[in-house]
């Protein structure tokens, strides 16, 4: 039966206005992001305040119709899916820059800002926004803080839970939780932001946020280093955070089969740089002056030529080539479309840990199948790797899934590590969570979902079972 009927969308209409629920043929003209799933509901609701969208969660409370939030649709483990029968709320139209402060270092958003609308508002006042993410054009800031999205920075300045200052969210209940604090320090009871930082929209709709900015430093230079191992590139991450000149602003590593894959694809090459350097590491410095940071490259480089010979490297001399260098490590694009729906996973480990624990795992993959040759790369500085199988989702039978799974997730945990680095639980890993968390862990997070939703009303089966059909 469809929950979704004429009348409920006729209160919904009333609230938003008449353009701002969007069905039936009128859903082709929305972008999908991610997965086509993510429209699985068939109707698509644009608030345009905090009073709407609680409005709307009362009409879908009173009328039984599940809710699924939606940012800019870049999450990359079903967290936004939709079945038939939901309602899917997006933050598009909440996309207002309510305040920026170059004293405070604070930023007042709507939830639908999307990243890289917030990086060009701060940088205006020579701010930064301390996260940074390759999915930047779209992924918005409430879903970031939703996801408790990590990226490039993180090893710096945190994750997206240390860059909320204060949030505003609607409850299930279609009450407004408001605790827009803009200072470091608030020791004033149980910090309940937190709660909705991370949840994926199963407690709440974030709706407001106060970001902490940094300080934007006036250049930067990068360099590619192509090395012998993981530990010469943790070795050179350390040399980077020891930078005599400037701060370590990225430590992004390539792996070989990854970086065949961009380089090849980009027709990338430089004199004197092989394609076939086991690990390829790109850092960037922040500081004053461009080349004052480009030679403290070259001394960075000198140094770990000392270590290892056969390292090699490319300083990028202009901005075209900073971004060149950077698109053979953002382009995860080319994997999908070579090899759509491959298995990809999302793990982090302790940085003592990452060589071995990247030689047990692709032995592990190579026994499953010889033809697995996984691309690999990730934000080094903090021990975060994405691997991604080189093999279309549909080629691999499910035993064989579960198989991956296992090599890839061993150890994760017992060592200190996470099995979900930044991505998520979404739909794609609430087994995992149940399966590897801790189970009073778990059982907390379900008296949670209990206490905020007991009618699993937002985002129903994600992140936890409850409410999934
Ligand atoms: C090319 C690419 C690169 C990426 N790189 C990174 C990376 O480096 N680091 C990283 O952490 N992630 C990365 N991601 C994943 C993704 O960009 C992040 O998870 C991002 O935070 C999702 O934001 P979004 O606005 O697109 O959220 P969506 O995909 O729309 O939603 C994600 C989840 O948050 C919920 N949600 C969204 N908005 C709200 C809200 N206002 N209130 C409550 N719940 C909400 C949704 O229901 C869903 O569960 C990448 C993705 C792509 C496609």
């Amino acid at each position: 039966m469809d929950r979704l009927k004429p009348e409920f969308k006729a209160d919904v209409r009333r609230i938003v206005g008449d353009g701002n629920l969007k069905d039936a043929e009128a859903i082709s003209t929305i972008d999908h992001g991610v997965a086509p799933e993510n429209l699985g509901a068939g109707a698509v609701v644009f608030p345009g305040s905090t009073e709407e969208v609680a409005a709307v969660v009362k009409c879908c409370l009173a009328n039984g119709v599940p809710l699924v939030t939606h940012g800019g649709r870049t999450g990359l483990v079903g967290g936004a899916m939709s079945r038939p029968g939901e309602l899917v709320l997006s933050t598009a139209r909440l996309n207002r820059i309510l305040y920026v402060s170059p004293i405070e270092r604070v930023a007042v958003v709507e939830a639908g800002v999307t990243l890289q609308a917030l990086q060009v508002a701060a940088a205006e006042h020579r701010l930064e926004t301390g996260i940074d993410l390759p999915s930047r054009g779209s992924a918005t800031v409430g879903g970031m803080a939703s996801t408790n999205a990590g990226g490039i920075a993180a090893f710096r300045f945190g994750v997206m839970r240390h860059r909320v200052l204060g949030l505003e969210a609607v409850l299930a209940d279609g009450s407004i939780y408001c605790d827009l604090t803009r200072v470091v320090k608030n020791a004033a009871g149980y910090d309940l932001k937190h709660l909705f930082v991370g949840a994926e929209g199963t407690l709440g709709i974030i709706t407001r946020i106060a970001v902490k900015l940094e300080p934007r430093p006036f250049a930067t230079a990068t360099v590619l280093f192509g090395l012998p191992s993981v530990d010469a590139a943790l070795d050179t991450v350390r040399r980077g955070l020891d930078a005599e000149y400037g701060h370590l602003r990225a430590a992004e590593a390539i792996w070989n089969a990854y970086f065949r894959l961009t380089s090849g694809h980009h027709r990338w090459s430089a004199p004197e740089y092989s394609a076939d350097h086991p690990v390829n590491l790109l850092v960037s410095l922040g500081g004053a002056e461009e080349g004052a940071l480009q030679s403290e490259l070259g001394r960075i480089y000198e140094d770990v030529i000392e270590d290892h010979p056969d390292a090699s490297a490319v300083i990028a001399s202009s901005g075209a080539q900073e971004a060149d260098l950077w698109r053979l490590r953002e382009d995860t694009d080319l994997i999908y479309r070579k090899h759509p729906g491959a298995p990809s996973y999302d793990v982090s480990v302790p940085l003592s840990e990452v060589g071995s624990y990247l030689d047990r795992c692709l032995a592990d993959l190579r026994d499953l199948d010889p033809a697995f040759d996984p691309y690999v790369f990730g934000h080094l500085a903090d021990g975060n790797l994405h691997i991604v199988l080189n093999m279309a989702g549909s080629d691999i039978p499910v035993e064989k899934t579960n198989a991956i799974e296992k090599a890839v997730y061993r150890d994760v945990v017992a060592m200190g590590g996470s099995f979900s680095a930044e991505h998520g639980i979404g739909s794609k890993r609430v087994g995992s969570l149940s399966a590897m968390s801790n189970p009073v862990k778990v059982a907390l997070m379900h008296r949670v979902k209990d206490a905020l939703d007991a009618s699993a009303l937002l985002n129903p089966g994600k992140v936890l079972r409850k409410g999934a059909p």
